[in-house]
């Protein structure tokens, strides 16, 4: 190099910007991303350092105007910022694989997932890794998603499954390591070292035991939990960092690099706050994609006179879930509906219900699926679902069925008003996310039964219209809990 003394590398760094491609008056929004990663290549570039751009997953899913577009206008966006790779979240699986594979077109950037295998021949579908040469110095970056994606997003993995992560890294680290002077993980794993630790019936890695048990790697960073590290956390002299949520910050690493080291390094996560100016080009291109997705949605569908509760429905049984199970019944005539809480994404307010109110509760596109079960079959629904402790995505909605909470029980069980009959069979519906085991439903997934393609937004929009203006809505308590 011509420049005297360490090298320096900006590393910025976004995770679960769930469809925030815009911002708002009060910040946010990938245009003013753009405008710091192009101040820092600009300044960067005058002292021969480098900059990386890294995206620690779930790019889709949480705003509809996005969501009804496949986030193209998030992809393509991520594209003009120049972004170097990113890895696959477990909401990189809400939609059909062929969505993931016209979002990779768009893209053009690598979609890392070493641990995203096929189920038969264990190779990896997108790249496992990128090494990114520097000229004076090389940087590795190892993409690794979280295991939890088989219980999360079950259903379009199809043929395709997640394989350990940490196995998955001490198989690709030497060949990272052999290539390249500074290691990345690049994970869609999760920062659980305060401890809340998600109840699934799967093994998975976290990014903070990863850190511990592996040396080798220089930095760690993440997403999926969606924390803030103002700071990044060293454990194990491994750098972990993740930067928030929905594009409201970007974290920055610098790094000096000598002799192939890191000899100096800081890390910060920057707010990204409304005096930051957006990015014109970027700004400009997606308020126009932002346009096409907003037709649509702003239809008026009906009025409620009252706040229609989504909030709690990973504790308690709400007028909103109670309304979501309704509309799923009186959609397909089933005698029972199952409907998972962390399925219901937000509340509606007082006032005008617009189709993109509905698809904010109901983001996932999921569809209504119809099971045959026996009424030992509920059962076992039932007593998996009393077992759950509250504030969980699995904490279970029912309409048609009755029954009391006790002790990790269901008891005195009533379909329609009459005793549950543990031989007869039931019509049952549910979404198709439960119904392939979601949530740890497993005893759902391959029982007889068939999907109706049928959007659950679509079924809740339709009922809406149905019953007119909601005067109210009173929760009328199916599953009892007795505990309390
Ligand atoms: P992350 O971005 O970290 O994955 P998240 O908001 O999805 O964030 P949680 O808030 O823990 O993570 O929500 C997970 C819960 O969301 C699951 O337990 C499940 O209840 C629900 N969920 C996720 N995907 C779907 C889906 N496709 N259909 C229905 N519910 C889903
Ligand atoms: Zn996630």
């Amino acid at each position: 190099s011509v420049f005297a003394g360490p090298n320096h590398l900006v590393i910025f760094h976004m995770n679960d910007t769930h469809a925030h491609v815009w911002g708002t008056e009060d910040g946010g929004g990938f245009a003013r991303a753009a405008t710091l990663i192009n101040q820092a290549r600009e300044e960067v570039a005058k002292e021969g350092g480098a900059v990386l751009f890294l995206h620690a997953g779930d790019v889709n899913t949480g705003i509809p105007e996005s969501d009804q577009l496949d986030a193209v206008p998030d992809f393509l966006a991520l594209h003009y910022m120049g972004l170097d790779a990113m890895v696959l979240g477990n909401h990189e699986f809400d939609k059909p694989f062929e969505v993931l594979e016209k979002q990779y077109e768009v893209a053009q950037f690598p979609f890392l997932g070493a641990n995203f295998v096929d189920e038969k021949h264990g190779g990896p579908i997108f790249e496992p890794y990128i090494i990114k040469d520097y000229g004076d110095f090389s940087v590795g970056i190892i993409g690794l998603v979280t295991e939890q994606t088989k219980v999360l997003e079950p259903i379009y993995l199809g043929e395709n499954t997640i394989v350990d992560a940490e196995e998955t890294l001490k198989k690709y680290l030497p060949i990272v390591q052999e290539k390249a002077d500074v290691v990345i993980v690049l994970g869609h794993l999760g920062y659980y070292a305060d401890g809340r630790r998600p109840y699934l019936p799967v093994e998975f890695t976290t990014s903070d035991e990863l850190a511990e048990n592996i040396s080798g790697v220089d930095i760690i960073i993440d997403g999926h939990t969606h924390t803030l590290l103002e700071t990044p956390v060293v454990i194990n002299n491994v750098i972990v960092a993740q930067a928030g949520d929905n594009a409201e910050n970007i974290g920055r690493i610098d790094l000096w690099i000598d002799d192939g080291r890191i000899v100096d390094w800081r890390g910060e996560v920057i707010p990204l706050t409304s005096d930051i100016p957006e990015d014109p080009f970027i700004k400009m291109f997606t308020d126009a994609f932002y346009q096409l997705g907003s037709e649509a949605l702003n239809e008026v569908v009906e009025e409620t006179k009252v706040y229609l509760d989504g909030e709690h429905a990973r504790s308690d049984e709400t007028n909103l879930s109670n309304l979501i199970t309704d509309s799923m019944i009186w959609k397909t005539g089933a005698d029972v509906a199952l409907m998972n809480g962390g399925g219901i994404r937000a509340s509606i307010e007082a006032g005008d219900i617009t189709y993109r109110d509905i698809l904010t509760v109901l983001p996932f596109g999921n569809t209504l699926y119809i099971l045959e079960l026996t009424g030992k079959d509920i059962m076992d629904v039932l007593n998996y679902a009393a077992k759950i402790p509250d504030g969980q995505g699995a904490k279970l909605h029912v309409a048609g069925l009755t029954a009391e909470i006790k002790g990790g029980k269901a008891t005195n069980v009533k379909i329609n008003g009459e005793p549950i009959d543990l031989n007869r069979t039931y019509k049952v519906v549910t979404n198709n996310y439960m119904a392939s085991g979601g949530d740890g439903y497993t005893m759902l997934a391959g029982k007889p039964g068939y999907d109706t393609y049928f959007r659950d937004a679509d079924a809740l929009r339709e009922y809406i219209a149905h019953l007119g203006t909601i005067e109210d809505y009173t929760s009328q308590e199916r599953l009892i809990e007795l505990d309390q």
